[in-house]
């Protein structure tokens, strides 16, 4: 039996960068500062002029950054926020934490980003909404130039879930940088992933940015004078953001080679039965590599005996979660469904080796 090829190795990416992290962890502990020091400050300053965005507010984690950034952005209880529903509760969550509504919107059956034409429907269908939530699924950034044009007509802000898309630019404009508000996570696996739990908002909207600044500490301004409903505590700490500091230069190489992976497998993989993604410019940053197939559990089983880990991003869409209590029962939404039904995820991250994808490309042509 050759080697398992696994979806995504951690170990394989950090290890080439221990001792420099080992370093930079060991200046923070000397330092006397671990919570929102000079560390935040400067990715915060750094992570902001990578994006093309004038601010950057560090949080705890990613769905802290879309439900801080929707209450920044107006969201107040009863209100409605428009979302896909094909990703794993993200923006649902983040909603309902701020005490508004999910209003799910189907998507583009090939990325798998909003369908503009359903978003359009659904602004129209209902007055309560107020912002809508464009994740840049798999590392794909959605069509904003149509979501912010559909949007803006009605006077619904617009923002960006770059959880998956760190780095992807289109026209000039990066993902973090082209709604009126953006969430970023660093969870481990993401393309810029710390060593533990982080996230951030970014905006070209001063106002905005006061607002997160404020409610990742219980709605202070300056100390202990609570001006903001809807604070709490969601801060960014000082290890965390000295490893995000350490590696944010080598993202741009990072999401070179997860293109490369990304194209590589589109151009081999030859087989009637499964979709492959379309060959991709700067706008996919191949955080997930993701095909279609009307036979998924076949597949998976048939790549598992080859010794291919496979994966489901994702398997059940947020208004089928059986949280709701079937509040959900009457939303279709044809597409979502049936991607939760055929996708299947592909090894694909920065260390992946060329002889590895190509056991990939053989194993699914052999299918
Ligand atoms: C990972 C992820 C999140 C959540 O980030 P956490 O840091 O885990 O809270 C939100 N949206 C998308 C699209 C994600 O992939």
């Amino acid at each position: 039996m050759k080697d398992m090829i696994p979806v995504n190795s951690l170990a394989r990416h950090i290890a080439p960068l221990q001792q420099q992290l080992s370093a930079a962890a060991a200046r923070v502990v000397a330092s006397g500062h671990y919570v929102l020091g000079p560390h935040v400050v400067e990715f915060e300053r750094a992570f902001a002029r990578y994006c093309g965005a004038r601010e950057c507010i560090g949080v705890a984690n990613g769905t802290d950054a879309l439900e801080l950034g929707l209450r920044a952005l107006g969201v107040e209880p009863g209100d409605g926020v428009a979302v896909a529903a094909n990703a794993a509760m993200y923006g649902t969550t983040a909603t309902q934490a701020c005490g508004a509504q999910p209003v799910f919107v189907d998507v583009d059956a090939t990325t798998g980003t909003l369908d503009p034409a359903d978003l359009e429907r659904v602004l129209a269908d209902d007055d309560r909404i107020r912002v809508v939530i464009a994740t840049h699924l798999y590392g794909r950034l959605a069509d904003m130039a149509a979501i912010k044009r559909i949007a803006e007509a009605r006077g619904v802000r617009v923002m960006e879930d770059c959880a998956q898309a760190h780095g992807a630019v289109r026209d000039g404009e990066r993902a973090g940088a082209i709604g009126d508000a953006a969430s970023f996570s660093f969870y481990p696996t993401k393309n810029l992933g710390a060593l533990g739990d982080g996230g951030a908002v970014t905006t070209n909207d001063p106002a905005v940015a006061d607002r997160v600044r404020r409610l990742r500490q219980y709605g202070w301004e300056g100390k202990y004078n609570n001006v903001d409903r809807g604070g709490r505590n969601s801060r960014l700490d000082e290890i965390q953001a000295a490893m995000l500091a350490e590696l944010l230069p080598r993202l741009d190489e990072w999401n070179v080679r997860r293109r490369a992976i990304a194209n590589r497998y589109s151009e081999g993989i030859k087989n009637p039965t499964i979709a492959v993604p379309p060959v991709a410019g700067d706008d996919y940053v191949a955080h997930l590599y993701v095909v279609q197939t009307e036979t998924r559990d076949a597949l998976r089983d048939h790549l598992a005996a080859a010794g291919i880990q496979s994966d489901v991003h994702y398997p059940t869409p947020d208004h089928r979660q059986p949280c709701h209590d079937g509040a959900f029962a009457e939303v279709r939404l044809p597409v979502t469904e049936h991607m939760a039904r055929s996708v299947l995820t592909l090894p694909c991250f920065p260390e992946l080796e060329d002889a590895e994808v190509d056991r990939v490309i053989e194993s699914c042509n052999q299918f």
